[in-house]
């Protein structure tokens, strides 16, 4: 039986909409991946009923508590005062959080207040869990072998203790065979798609190897599970997927955590090859996801963002007879784009995207979603059409996918 776990989200600005519970959705995803199961959410304003009450529910339920919010110096953040009530302890300062707190405060040259002081002062019972990101430390709690951590609201911070601290020990005591996961990222074919082609090997996994179908936009994570990390575990997921790969292997970009933009920066440095593009519908999206990779200057050269025929044509030398007779979103120009781009600045390979993003823009020739991708390099300049159904944000996110995905298809061939 896995070990449970409830997840409190805590803050009036979360019941209000003004935040976006980030916090629980990215704690879920993490214990998730360590084989907990998160039982419950819940989120609550900073009352104290609510706080109590929550801690109690929480408690009946699960093995693990983890509290995000109200803990900071403000007189409207309850957690604290709540927790010293739950366990029925008192507060007592803690000096090393307080050396934690002094310092932050000298390094930036300013006078620590009483209140910041009393950041140090934690609950008696209670062991403080380090917070080098922020003021406010996180508060770990051992009750009847169940652990209730209460940590900042602060999504940076939380995450910092989350990955320095609690993880590691959620692990050691919940998770006894260790946990072994390898995921192959796919992209461009659908969930139904992918679940179909390899039904066969889906149905002969082992029950001790789960398989779970991750959808995110315009990819599918397939992820495969086991609840003992040892290395004949190992070797047996490792088997089953070169089984699969050669089904899929036209779909898979890469394994674990791997992205598509860092798969395209590895082929593209593993080939020496740069890469240059041409935005008119991603607005430098594109270019956005190819550069959040470090390192990609040395394969990414630069690009262009022209929104008017005029830039088009006079910076990318698109024929205006082509812009004219075809339109700015169609075959012809894209082709020229990513050709032209790619020999004005001077790179391997050249990408274009030309779409009408929406909402407006459309007509019953090209509706709204319609996006040409080219692709350039020394050998063949080719094109794509797409048909992106949904609102402008999506069909910008959309297009950019598709384009990396163009270029990851088109170097394989390389
Ligand atoms: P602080 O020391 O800043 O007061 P705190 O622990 O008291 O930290 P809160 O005051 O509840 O935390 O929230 C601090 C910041 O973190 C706010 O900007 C808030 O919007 C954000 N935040 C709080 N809870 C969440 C959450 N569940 N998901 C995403 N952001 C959150």
């Amino acid at each position: 039986m896995p070990a449970k776990a409830v997840i409190l989200s805590i803050g009036d600005e979360i019941l209000y909409g003004q935040t976006l519970d980030t916090n629980s959705h990215w704690i879920s995803g993490e214990l998730d991946s360590l084989g907990i199961r998160v039982v419950r959410k819940l989120t609550i304003g900073d009352t104290r009923e609510d706080i109590l009450k929550s801690l109690l529910e929480a408690e009946e339920l699960a093995d693990i508590i983890l509290i995000t919010g109200g803990l900071g110096p403000t007189n409207d953040d309850l957690t604290k005062p709540c927790l010293v009530e739950y366990f029925n302890t008192e507060l007592a300062r803690n000096e090393e959080v307080l050396a934690h707190i002094q310092n932050l405060f000298d390094k930036r040259g300013r006078e620590i207040s009483e209140v910041n002081k009393q950041q140090a002062d934690l609950p008696a019972n209670c062991e403080a869990v380090p917070n080098p990101m922020g003021t406010a430390p996180g508060m770990l709690f051992q009750k009847n072998g169940k652990v209730i951590v209460s940590m900042p609201g602060v999504p940076y911070e939380m995450k910092n203790m989350m990955e320095e601290t609690i993880l590691p020990r959620l692990k050691k005591q919940f998770v006894k065979d260790g946990i072994f996961h390898r995921i192959i990222r796919t992209i461009g074919v659908p969930e139904s798609v992918l679940a179909e082609t390899i039904k066969d090997w889906e149905d002969s996994l082992p029950d001790y190897i789960k398989l779970a179908y991750l959808p995110t936009m315009g990819s599918v994570k397939l992820r495969l599970t086991t609840d003992n990390d040892s290395e004949s575990r190992r070797a047996e997921v490792q088997n089953l997927i070169d089984q699969v790969l050669p089904s899929i292997e036209k779909h898979v970009f890469g394994f674990d955590n791997e992205e598509i933009e860092e798969a395209i920066g590895r082929m593209l440095k593993e080939k020496n090859l740069t890469l240059s593009v041409v935005e008119s519908c991603t607005g430098g999206y594109l270019s956005h996801r190819i550069t959040s990779v470090p390192g990609s200057s040395q394969w990414f050269s630069g690009g262009f963002v022209p929104y008017s025929n005029a830039v088009k044509n006079e910076q990318l030398k698109v024929p205006s007879e082509i812009l004219k007779e075809h339109g700015a979103v169609s075959e012809p120009v894209v082709l020229s784009l990513a050709e032209n781009v790619r020999k004005e600045l001077n790179t391997d390979v050249g990408v274009s995207v030309s779409g009408i993003a929406g909402p407006g823009g459309g007509s019953e020739e090209k509706p709204v979603g319609t996006v040409w991708i080219g692709y350039s390099d020394r050998n063949k300049t080719v094109a794509k059409k797409f048909q992106f159904i949904r609102n402008r944000e999506i069909n910008i996110k959309f297009s950019a996918i598709a384009a990396l995905n163009m270029i990851r298809i088109n170097l394989d061939k390389e």
